[in-house]
């Protein structure tokens, strides 16, 4: 059975029951069909033969309704970030190609392309009757295509398939999650990021209730709030939102979590102790895996004893999920024995066949054996009892609150505006242990303000840096190259 059919067998079977609580209100299985129903026809109405249709992602059902809407309808959505700068949104809608955008609303609009307002208003003679059957899918197609941190400047599209996803939800299921329609869910992520995507899709696979949070005020606070009062009994987070809730962690008691994933940046064994005085009957796993595989591929449950697998105080990412393979590689692409560190690749069913940009892929994949792995750019290796242990990673790629950012990315906008002066990103870490990115600028000449206009037109509000410093010569390595390190290392003191 596809994701597809399991969430229209849901629709028959729960009809009345909760599918999203939104800010505290409630919309049914029959509510979301009907949302969907609607955003379908407007579809057909307007634009029948397009199949890639960009979403402005806000936090309300008709966004929720216009994903299930694009999926039931076997079509490809692209998450558009409303908050994101225009220019950054412009080389997403070019690299999609896209030519209908559906917005909740009218106040978002885009010049280039038609715009479709998503706005629900319930129709009086009572629900669209809906032949959800009628959209045979071809697993081939497009499912998402997502846009991830680019080097050069420009956000790289991932394109995953119907079937990647299908793969993904039927490993899911294979770890044997005791979850049913009275799981409630915990949904935290931005829908331009695909941890979001298990966070809606498996509920509504088993008929169960997602719980988003709200962008306004602290996200961390907002996240608590919510575990608490609607007894979350399944929460996917990134580890980030642990190193936040720390100073409450006294305070904190959810008895109803049974499950509590974490994914998306390394998970440090100490704090992950602490919270599991705060959990009590919940299991927790850490898990592993890149956009380009699916949401996640790898997993590890954390046992509750001290026989633990860490390395540095890093929890172990695990073992691969049904169907997928990992490795480990040296610098020539050499498979590594058992115990030996190297670059981490990936090869299976969950795997994106390339990023839109070719050039791209052809840096990231490569074959062995006949196989298309794809290198992760994770250091790793495998341990005795065949668990992946994460040390790293091999270039400037860094998680901000989960977020994943090329340092590059940003550096290549920097040097623009403090040209002849040379100028780099590092990240420091703040008092609460969280990484956050600090430029350097060589030179004495304050930029600071330009800089940081220039950067909010460009990329999103978690890659702009939280403070600039000056110095007068950047610090070289043996190699000559400039020591970033060692600049992490003089700013972290000031
Ligand atoms: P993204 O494509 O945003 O999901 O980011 C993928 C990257 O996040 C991976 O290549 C890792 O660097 C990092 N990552 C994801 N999960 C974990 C984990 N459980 N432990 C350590 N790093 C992780």
């Amino acid at each position: 059975m596809t994701f597809i059919n399991k969430i229209i067998s849901a629709f028959g079977q729960y009809s009345g029951r909760n599918a999203f609580c939104i800010e505290d209100t409630f919309y049914t299985y029959g509510d979301l069909l009907s949302i969907s129903a609607s955003i379908i026809s407007k579809i057909e109405n307007t634009c029948p033969g397009e199949q890639r249709i960009g979403i402005v992602v806000t936090d309300c059902i008709e966004t929720y309704a216009s994903i299930i809407a694009l999926l039931l309808s076997g079509r490809t959505y692209i998450p558009i970030h409303p908050h994101h700068p225009a220019d950054r949104t412009q080389q997403i809608i070019d690299q999609a190609e896209l030519k209908v955008i559906l917005a909740k609303g009218t106040d978002v609009q885009f010049s280039s392309v038609q715009n479709i307002d998503s706005t629900y208003t319930p129709s009086t003679t009572g629900p669209a009757s809906y032949n959800l059957s009628q959209y045979p899918i071809n697993l081939q197609q497009n499912a998402y295509i997502l846009f991830t941190s680019g080097s050069t400047g420009i956000p790289k599209g991932v394109p995953i398939t119907y079937n990647n996803l299908n793969s993904f939800v039927d490993a899911f299921f294979a770890l044997g999650y005791n979850i049913n329609e009275n799981a409630r869910f915990l949904q935290m992520f931005d829908l331009t990021f695909d941890l979001s995507v298990m966070s809606y899709l498996i509920p509504l696979c088993v008929g169960g209730c997602v719980y988003t949070i709200s962008f306004k005020g602290m996200k961390f606070t907002n996240v608590y709030s919510v575990l608490e009062d609607h007894n979350i009994t399944f929460a996917l987070m990134v580890p980030s939102i642990l190193a936040n809730l720390r100073q409450y962690f006294q305070e904190i008691d959810l008895p109803e979590l049974k499950y509590s994933l974490f994914c998306g940046e390394a998970l440090n064994a100490d704090i992950t102790n602490e919270w599991r005085r705060c959990i009590p009957n919940a299991a927790i796993e850490n898990v592993y895996g890149p956009t380009e595989a699916t949401i996640f591929c790898l997993t590890y449950p954390v046992p509750a004893d001290d026989s633990v697998s860490t390395y540095n105080g890093i929890i172990s990412i695990g073992k691969e999920m049904q169907g997928m393979e990992a490795i480990v590689v040296n610098s020539d692409l050499q498979q590594l024995p058992d115990g030996e560190k190297g670059e981490l690749c990936l090869y299976g069913p969950q795997l994106t066949s390339g990023y839109l940009d070719e050039q791209k892929s052809r840096e990231a994949f490569f074959e062995l054996n006949g196989k298309k792995y794809y290198k992760t750019g994770d250091i790793a290796y495998r341990n005795e009892q065949g668990d992946f242990m994460y040390s790293g990673r091999v270039d400037s790629q860094v998680k901000i609150q989960g977020y994943r950012v090329e340092l590059s990315e940003i550096e290549f906008h920097l040097r623009q505006v403090a040209e002849p002066a040379n100028a780099v990103a590092i990240t420091i870490n703040n008092k609460n242990g969280l990484a956050e990115i600090h430029a350097v600028i060589e030179g004495t000449t304050n930029i600071t303000e330009t800089l940081l206009n220039k950067l909010e037109q460009k990329v999103p509000a978690y890659m702009i840096p939280t403070e600039v410093h000056y110095i007068a010569t950047f610090p070289l390595n043996t190699n000559g190259k400039t020591d970033r390190k060692e600049l992490a290392k003089i700013f972290q003191q000031s």
